[in-house]
């Protein structure tokens, strides 16, 4: 199969992480018979160096006319000053517009090597976690109209919070299919119990399931769902919910797992072109000395084969190699706890050993 992938290596530790992840995919190419092409887009500090600007159009369209898109990071000290709209940070939000992605979905996953750098207790750990939030990106109450009144002497806020059901079935689409290629179950986040909102998306996602019979629907309010995440997470698959809801459960399902090095993530759309990277920034205080752990990248290259090429078994040969490498006792420094005897490794070695332990399913 012929895939063209824009690559935006970004800033600080992007270009380190990001060389490492085409190498994989390099391998994936010449085991299973694919052909990646790849082209540069400048985005974020480096395209303000470059270009004046933090993602111009031409570097966008790139994106456009690409198959996928993979993302290291951007950002840094150097352009701490930059005025607003020009900020690195500006290029990530454009893209994603221009992109038109309204989910994003990151795994909580644990893996068993690492399970020790988990907050929870061992007895939870041990039962295994391995969920994906996926979250409406561009739609409830960070987009609804925002005022601040006078009202009767005194100060009043106001945020709306509304979503259609075109908004809600396209991100329930997103939810299904994700679950479809995971372990087929869904579970639906909202506070039906209180919003209107929620009552909408609760019955979106009952008609939605309908049409994935062989996806297994359940329902649970958010507050719920945020004590169950640290009490019993292993019962998860994918959770499907909205904006605000998403932004503070995937950020505590990224806490329970351990080190921020190792999630990956994607933003997906309308079309099969999405974008993939790491959770983690620029880590500018690394940048340039080997240090960065390019798992997170490496395992977004994987989501981009399994969700946006359908290769879940080249997917697959990834996060294999990645386990066997931790099984072998390699770690970057950021993963690395003292009392295990593992061997320290610095990104390039990190990169090296994946690949070496990648084999043909
Ligand atoms: P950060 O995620 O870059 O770093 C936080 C800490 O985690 C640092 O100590 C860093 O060394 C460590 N770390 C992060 N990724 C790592 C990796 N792969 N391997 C080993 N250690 C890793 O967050 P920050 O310091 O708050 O932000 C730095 C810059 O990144 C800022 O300019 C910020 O705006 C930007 N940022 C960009 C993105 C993005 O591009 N999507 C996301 C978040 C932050």
């Amino acid at each position: 199969m012929k895939k063209h992938i824009a690559v935006i290596r970004g800033d600080g530790i992007g270009p380190e992480i990001v060389g490492e992840a085409l190498k994989v995919l390099d391998r994936i190419c010449a085991l299973y018979d694919h052909e990646f092409t790849y082209t540069d887009v400048d985005m974020g500090g480096c395209a303000i160096d470059k270009w004046g600007d933090p993602l111009p159009q031409a570097e966008l369209s790139k994106c456009l006319d690409s198959d996928s898109v993979l993302l290291g990071a951007v950002g840094g000290p150097k352009w701490n000053d930059v005025p607003g709209p020009m900020r690195p940070e500006k290029g990530l939000l454009r893209l994603r517009a221009g992109m038109g992605v309204y989910s994003n979905n990151r795994p909580a996953k644990i893996w068993p090597q690492l399970a020790g750098a988990s907050p929870l207790k061992q007895s939870i750990v041990d039962k295994g976690i391995d969920f994906i939030i996926v979250r409406e990106l561009i739609g409830g109450i960070y987009f609804g109209a925002h005022n601040t009144i006078e009202e009767d002497g005194e100060t009043v806020a106001i945020d709306e919070l509304r979503y259609s059901e075109q908004e809600i079935e396209r991100i329930g689409r997103i939810g299904f299919e994700t679950a479809r290629k995971r372990g087929k179950k869904i579970c639906s986040v909202e506070k039906s119990n209180v919003l209107d909102s929620s009552r909408l998306w609760k019955s979106v996602m009952h008609r939605l399931a309908e049409e994935y019979p062989d996806v297994e629907l359940s329902d649970m309010l958010v507050d719920n769902c945020a004590m169950q995440i640290v009490k019993n997470p292993s019962q998860f698959d994918v959770v499907v919910t909205e904006n605000m809801f998403g932004d503070i459960l995937s950020d505590e399902a990224s806490m329970i797992t351990g080190s921020i090095g190792m999630i990956p993530s994607s933003s997906l759309g309308a079309d099969s072109c999405g974008l993939y990277e790491p959770i983690h920034g620029s880590a500018p205080d690394i940048a340039g000395m080997d240090l960065a752990n390019p798992i997170g990248t490496i395992l977004s290259a994987a989501m981009m084969l399994r969700y946006s090429f359908d290769m879940a078994v080249e997917a697959d040969c990834i996060e294999n190699a990645v386990s066997a490498v931790l099984d072998q006792g390699y770690r970057t420094a950021d993963i690395l706890s003292s009392d295990t005897g593992c061997i320290k490794v610095g990104c390039r070695e990190m990169g090296r050993l994946i690949i070496e332990n990648m084999k043909r399913e």
